[in-house]
This record gives C-alpha cells, structure tokens and sequence, in this order.
C-alpha cells in the first residue's frame, strides 16, 4: 500500500535538511562526510522517534485512545518525544521508564529527557533493569481501562511496522533531495536500537530500488541478535507497505563493536565522537545513540573503510536532551582532554 494511505498525523519538521559537514571532511581526510538532520524534527528537541509517532498517534487516535502507554530506558529520546506528541494532542501519557544502567547520578535520574517527560505533563513509574516492560505496560493498561480509559500501548522506541512507516518516509524523502543535488550516496550510516529505524530505511531504500548501502550502529544487542531484530521487523514493514520479500537477510548490516560498555554507557571513543561534532560542526550528538554510531563513523573513516571520493551520509537520529543526564562523564573527558 502507498505511504500515503497510512493514517499520519503531520507534525514533525520535514523534509529535515540534508548538509554536508566540510570541517569533518577534512580533519578525518576522507570521504565526503553528509548529515541527515533528523535530530531538527522539530518535536521537543527533535529525534528519530517523531516520524515513527506521526504514524503511530494516529492509529492511536483512530482507535479513540484518550491515553497512551509506552516505555524507555531512563534517559530515552523516545519517551520524550511521546510525552510531547500526547501533549499536542490532549491525550494522557504514562510512561515507564528502565533502570538499564544502575546510575544514581542525580541528573541522570531527573534531568534531560526526564525533566522533560514532567514538563510535558507524563506520569512517569520506574522499574528494575532487566524488567519485562512489554508485559509491565500491560499490566499498566489493565489498571488504567479498569477505571475505563481507553489505552494505546506503544513498544519501546516505537518500534513496530506502523511505527517504521516513517523511516520508510524518511527513505524517500533522502532519495529525494540527493536526486535533487545529483548527489549519489555510497555508504549511510545510523544508530540502531530498538530497530524501526534501520527496518524502515531498509525497507524504503529497497522499495524503490535506491541501492544504497546502509550501516546500522548497534548501541546494546550484539550483532547477530541486533540484525535479526532489524531483519524481522523490515519483512513486517515490507509486508504492510505491500511489497513483502522486498527486503533479503543481507541487506541487514549492523555493526555492533562501538557499543563500549554497554547500553547508555559511553566509551572514550563516543565521548571523543561528541567533542569533534560540538568543536568542528556546531553539531550537538547523545552518549547513547549518536554518539556510537558517529564513533563508528569515524573509525570507519580513519581506517579507510570509507574511502576519499566516497559520498556518504550519517543520519543524525537526535537526542541531545540526554547530554544534561550525562554532564558529570562529559564534563570529565572535556577536562582530562582525552577529547576533541
Ligand atoms: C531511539 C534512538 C535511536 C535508535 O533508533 P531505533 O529505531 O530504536 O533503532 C537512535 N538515536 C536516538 C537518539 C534515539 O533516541
């Protein structure tokens, strides 16, 4: 079925503008380095998860939902991005947040994205790391329709076909403005987690036959389960778009050795990806997402993985709201100078 056929709600900033980062190119001396600014959606700070919402608050809203459910780990973009569509909409948001990490750092627990969950009025709950989310929201929403509210559960990262619609949309819409620049794209590269962003670029780019190769950057699974995840979740999307089979098990590529020590605990390497971004384009990454796959970047361009005369697209899939839940780290690196 065409895009256009979805029910969406238009709310985010697009087309998000394509730029090339000339100081990048020329410190890492490589390709030809493009951002993709996804982290402009325009949503309360902006991000990757506000496509994906356009689809799936509007199948919340043809359902009549007066409420919507979803969970993150505790500084996610993603809960942030609900809690401010909700808030644009008049529905009730809550939202349960993962203690993935253990931190007890008092900005990471209230600051950034979870000043901004309260701000845009979520009744945020916590739970265990390791905790199974999927069945605590249901749990949840049995307790909220029992006093007969009508609950719209969103999975984590909004991770679903409905939800990886508006990765797809954001496929064409990069063909698109490079058709329009005459640019032709070697290598794109992005963060990858809860995989609706991969599976809808994936499933895009395929749809219309673009070919260009695209790099998925794992920040927590390791390769093997991270591309499953992705590859299940592109044959769905293919199937709901109506072009089922479109997506083949190889076109599935992420790379999970950037991940550090683990999920929202950045490495040197992420840190040092952060500072170059800030100091050389102006450009503000996250130590969870961004900040990996950018490390990822970088290493690929300094080891001649990308090569000079390559043209080649990050997507910036947002996230800097996180920063304030990790001054004490980033401060630290910026004083030790093992950055920039
Ligand atoms: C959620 C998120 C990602 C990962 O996208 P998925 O669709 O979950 O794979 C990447 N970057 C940022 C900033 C995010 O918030």
């Amino acid at each position: 079925m065409h895009l256009a056929r979805f029910p969406r709600i238009f709310l985010a900033h697009l087309p998000t503008p394509l730029e090339r980062l000339e100081r990048l190119s020329r410190e890492l001396g490589g390709p030809d380095i493009w951002i993709k600014r996804d982290d402009c959606t325009g949503l309360s700070t902006g991000g990757n998860k506000t496509r994906k919402l356009e689809f799936l608050m509007a199948e919340a809203v043809a359902q009549g939902a007066d409420t919507i459910i979803t969970q993150g780990a505790t500084q996610s973009n993603h809960t942030r991005q609900t809690a401010a569509f909700a808030a644009k909409l008049g529905i009730a948001c809550y939202i349960l947040l993962e203690d993935r990490t253990g931190s007890n750092d008092p900005n990471y627990n209230s600051n950034g994205n979870v000043l901004l969950d309260h701000l845009h009025g979520a009744t945020t709950e916590k739970r265990p790391g390791g905790s199974d989310m999927q069945a605590e929201m249901e749990m949840v929403a049995d307790r909220l329709r029992a006093t007969g509210r009508n609950v719209y559960i969103i999975p984590g990262g909004g991770s679903n076909p409905t939800g990886a619609l508006g990765y797809a949309n954001c496929a064409y819409e990069l063909v698109g403005q490079a058709n329009d620049r005459g640019l032709i794209i070697d290598h794109l590269v992005t963060a990858t987690g809860s995989a609706g962003t991969q599976a809808g670029l994936i499933t895009g780019l395929k749809a219309i036959n673009a070919q260009i190769p695209l790099s998925g950057m794992g920040v927590r699974a390791p390769k093997d389960k991270q591309e499953e995840s992705v590859f299940n979740l592109a044959e769905r999307t293919a199937e709901k778009l109506g072009c089922p089979g479109v997506v083949k098990r190889d076109d599935v590529v992420a790379d999970c050795s950037y991940v550090g020590a683990g999920y929202g605990v950045p490495g040197p390497d992420t840190l040092e990806a952060i500072a170059i971004f800030a100091k050389l384009e102006g450009i503000l990454l996250d130590p969870v997402y961004s900040g990996k796959a950018a490390a990822g970047l970088i290493d690929y361009c300094r080891k001649g993985r990308f090569k000079a005369g390559e043209q080649v697209v990050f997507l910036h899939t947002g996230g800097s709201a996180a920063l304030f839940g990790y001054d004490a780290v980033i401060s630290k690196a910026l004083a030790t100078a093992t950055v920039g």
